[in-house]
């Protein structure tokens, strides 16, 4: 053992400097390699769902923002109240979409209407049938995995149509149905352009109407989280003067989402689960079901960020995240 004379630089006295005890037995990697394998051995998949933010690649402010009130519509099917569209995204898939209001777009007999919050594309008047052309949207699908795809649109009668079709190379146009069929799906990087034709029969019907449409695919095999419902004493944490546990009894916890997804930095905010998201389970009886997060905590050891826990809630059915979130 070292010697306890204060000042002493005999070796192997670690006794003042807790900061080289802790670099030199590496305790944030250990505590972080110890709740990953507790994660693994035990932790639920769930897809999460994040809310867009103004540094989220490819947003844009949302056409919903109400003169009147000053705040964006929590019913948008485009911005899902986040007032910047898309709103929300999955974790680990890449999301791109077009929104009628998208600067870029190509439009025949059809109109912007902006006397509705969030502006939609109608047919201009009396026209009985018109098409809307997407920029070309970039995608990277090197892992050549499946797209979703959703549009949403109203349409009020039912001798109206509204067709979707795709292009890889803005001329040959296939069902928006087919994204996923050989040959034709989008794979490597290149880019998508979307086309929507509305028609109706009678120049007095109202026109079928066009708000957005979201495709995405996952960026990895496994594009999910694991999260673990905690036992009282089950997470350590190292203090300064050694190990504590800490009791969550009623609350999840995960580690860092660039555990989950090594394209986000360590130890930066990309990793961190954001107050009121969304998560739902991938298997098991409950998975139908989302929940938001709540009073999320993030626990740092000694400056790296090791885990974070926070409260769930089951959404609600008039919440927005059940009904609309893609
Ligand atoms: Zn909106």
């Amino acid at each position: 053992m070292g010697c306890k004379v204060k000042g002493s630089t005999a070796p192997g006295f670690w006794g003042p400097s807790i900061k080289a005890r802790v670099e030199a037995e590496q305790i944030p990697g250990k505590v972080i390699a110890l709740l990953w394998d507790k994660l693994l051995a035990l932790g639920k998949d769930v897809y999460l769902w994040m809310e867009v933010k103004s540094t989220t690649p490819s947003m844009m402010a949302c056409s919903c923002y109400k003169d009147t009130v000053k705040r964006p519509d929590i019913t948008c099917a485009s911005c899902y109240g986040a007032g910047l569209i898309p709103g929300y995204v999955k974790f680990a898939h890449e999301t791109i979409y077009w929104s009628s209001i998208t600067v870029g777009s190509t439009i025949t007999n059809i109109e912007l209407d902006t006397t509705i919050k969030p502006n939609r594309l109608r047919l201009a008047s009396g026209q009985l049938t018109g098409t809307a052309v997407s920029p070309p949207l970039s995608y990277s699908n090197a892992r050549q995995l499946n797209w979703d795809v959703k549009s949403d649109l109203a349409n009020i009668k039912n001798t109206n149509t509204v067709t979707v079709e795709f292009s890889t190379n803005g001329v040959i146009y296939y069902p928006i149905s087919q994204i996923n069929d050989a040959g034709k799906k989008p794979i490597g990087t290149g880019s998508i352009t979307i086309k929507i034709t509305l028609t109706r029969i009678n120049i007095e019907d109202r026109s079928p109407e066009f708000e957005i449409i979201r495709l995405r695919h996952p960026t990895k095999d496994d594009p999910y989280i694991k999260i673990l419902r905690s036992q009282v004493t089950e997470v350590p944490s190292w203090l300064q003067y050694g190990m504590r546990t800490e009791h969550l009894a009623e609350r999840y916890w995960t580690v860092p989402l660039n555990l989950f997804d090594d394209t986000i930095q360590p130890d930066t905010p990309a990793a961190r689960i954001l107050e009121n998201s969304i998560y739902q389970r991938i298997t098991g009886i409950n998975r139908e079901n989302r929940y938001v997060t709540t009073k999320l905590s993030y626990s740092e050891e000694f400056t790296k960020f090791t885990h974070q826990s926070f409260d769930v809630r089951v959404v609600q059915p008039e919440e927005v995240y059940g009904r609309l979130v893609f």
